[in-house]
């Protein structure tokens, strides 16, 4: 049977992470993943998912934000690679509406760099966006998107340059605590031994962490890049490009919130945007990857709300998995029952933004027990997450 310090099963974006972490520790890492790396049968594809900081889903995850910019610029050291483009990003919403409030008390309360902007001013300065008249925006310098194909290959590349044993196309099919405090980890091909275990499954939480993952839905989420048409008798590409155009979310009158991103390298020429909740829970392994034409629809009519000359075609439609728990918190610990076994899922649809600092956390958590990092609000037995 091999054997490792520490197994962690699933390399996707924060099993890819720890993988990396718990490897340039000196530890000697086992790592399984059922598909192939930077795979788009997940969480972690579609060539762009926003950073920021003035973070409207609260206050507790700016130390950690600032901990994963720090992060970002190491990976993209070590790895040789740009993961991050630093665009702006901002956040509209009706004066009292959370998207906007939220971001507000962040950057307030750690003092970070911020402008609101009344809907005239964003207009004046991001000419694709015509937001309602009494919609406001905070516009965040710091914001950007990262790369989530690039950074799970930068994490798995760094990982096994410092020693980590990637397994690839090898699904893990159970795993048990041992008597004498390790673990055991059966995969199709064989069984594996280990002092320590990483579970890092994302949408397929519910199969490998019985009742402690339980909570964790799989949520079909579609991603769609819409061509820009024409304004006033001239394309306007340019207003929607990097440069121009910052990452936005939106959310006014009571309508569905949106995010999205300026056309970027590999975005065929075209801005990418999203509902930002669209609760299908799904089963993880039968996945409707079919984008039917009244999704489109709606997704493009939402869209015209807000950039009114974004008439151009759909240039394509990707499904993808928000692996969430009920009150959209991460879950992050040891596991209740076996204290040799790291948990880290529950990331929704936000998670992305905080690959480095999971990846240091649950390597905490992993080599020593603890972590000296802000994880109360991720407790995995919070009220919030029974029955
Ligand atoms: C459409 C969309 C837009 C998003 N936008 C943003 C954004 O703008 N900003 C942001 O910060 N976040 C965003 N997110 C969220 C972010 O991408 C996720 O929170 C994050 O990728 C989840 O990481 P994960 O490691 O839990 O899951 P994954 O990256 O999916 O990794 C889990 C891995 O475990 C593997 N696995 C599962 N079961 C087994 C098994 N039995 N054996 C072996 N391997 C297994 C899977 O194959 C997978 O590779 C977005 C997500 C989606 C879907």
């Amino acid at each position: 049977m091999s054997s490792a310090d520490v197994i962690v099963i699933g390399l996707g974006s924060m099993g890819g992470a720890a993988a990396n972490a718990l490897a340039q520790r000196g530890l000697s890492v086992l790592g399984f993943e059922r598909f192939w790396p930077s795979h788009d049968q997940g969480s972690a594809h579609g060539g762009t998912r926003i950073i920021r900081q003035s973070y409207f889903e609260g206050v507790e995850y700016v130390p950690l934000l600032r901990r994963a910019y720090e992060g970002w610029r190491q990976l993209e050291d070590q790895a040789e690679a740009k993961l991050v483009t630093i665009t702006g990003g901002i956040y509209i919403g009706d004066p009292e509406e959370e998207t906007f409030t939220g971001a507000l008390s962040s950057a307030r309360e750690w003092n970070l760099q911020h402008e609101v902007l009344s809907s005239d001013e964003i207009t004046e300065r991001f000419p694709a966006m015509r937001p309602a008249d009494h919609a406001v925006g905070l516009f965040e310098e710091n914001a950007g998107f990262v790369d989530p194909e690039r950074t799970t290959a930068a994490n798995i590349r760094v990982a096994t340059e410092h020693g980590a044993r990637l397994h690839f196309g090898e699904a893990v099919l159970s795993w048990t605590a041992t008597r004498g405090g390790g673990v055991e980890v059966v995969t199709r091909h064989g069984t594996y031994g280990a002092d320590r275990l990483v579970v890092a499954p994302g949408a397929w939480s519910a199969q490998l962490l019985g009742e402690v993952g339980a909570p964790v839905t799989a949520e079909r989420q579609v991603m769609y890049w819409f061509q820009p048409g024409y304004s006033r008798g001239r394309p306007v590409f340019e207003d929607y490009a990097v440069g121009r155009q910052p990452v936005f979310i939106e959310r006014t009158d009571g309508n569905e919130q949106v995010y999205g991103f300026p056309i970027a390298d590999g975005s065929g020429g075209g801005i990418k945007i999203g509902f930002f909740h669209d609760e299908r829970p799904t089963d993880p392994d039968a996945v409707d990857r079919t984008v039917l034409p009244f999704e489109i629809a709606r997704m493009q009519s939402r869209a015209l709300e807000l950039f009114p000359h974004l008439t151009g075609p759909l240039l394509q439609a990707k499904t993808c998995l928000y692996p969430s728990a009920p009150d959209d918190h991460f879950m992050i610990g040891l596991h209740p029952e076996h204290s040799q076994v790291t948990v880290a899922t529950g990331f929704g649809g936000h998670g992305f933004k905080f690959v480095p600092v999971v990846g240091d956390i649950v390597a905490d958590l992993a080599s020593r027990g603890r972590t000296d990092l802000p994880i109360g609000l991720f407790d995995l037995e919070r009220p919030a997450l029974l029955g």
